[in-house]
């Protein structure tokens, strides 16, 4: 009996072991006169290396997933002031929020302010996010009076 506890193995480990559980039993049958357990316990074999592929595909997935989420701990955000998210070394680099909230998450930067009557203004090149972050300016023609009595 093996001293490690099943907690510490790998998944890796635990389905190397069943399979070789598995083929140990196939092996035992294989020296038996009972066809019916012949049969049952090589059709146990053949399912045991069914989920070990499954498994190990799995467990190959997990992988990729913490990996993802570990870089998601690279961005912050959103800000207070726009709800733009940042990565840490790029304060000055918005990205979309639109982008980056959506399933499966997309870091796009947003790009460069640009003029928008007298405002300035950011927008997304991927989405149609944009977000005025200094207001534009109304103009001169909303400064005439509506009426000859306005004041
Ligand atoms: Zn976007």
């Amino acid at each position: 009996m093996s001293i490690i506890t099943p907690a510490v193995l790998t998944t890796t480990q635990l389905v190397g072991g069943l399979v070789a559980s598995a083929k140990n039993a196939l092996d035992l049958a294989k020296a038996s006169s009972d066809h019916a357990l012949k049969g049952a316990v090589s059709e146990l074999h053949n399912s045991v290396l069914d989920v070990k592929g499954r498994v190990l595909d799995l467990d190959e997935e997990n992988r990729k997933l913490k990996a993802e989420l570990a870089s998601r701990d690279d961005i912050v955000g959103p800000d207070d002031a726009n709800g733009y998210f940042f990565y840490k070394g790029k304060p000055d680099k918005p990205l979309c929020p639109k982008c980056y909230q959506s399933i499966p998450s997309n870091a796009v930067f947003l790009g460069p302010l640009s003029d928008f009557y007298g405002g300035k203004q950011r927008s997304c090149g991927v989405c149609s996010f944009h977000r005025m972050e200094t207001p534009w300016k109304r103009h001169t023609i909303s400064k005439v009076p509506m009426s000859p009595w306005g004041d």
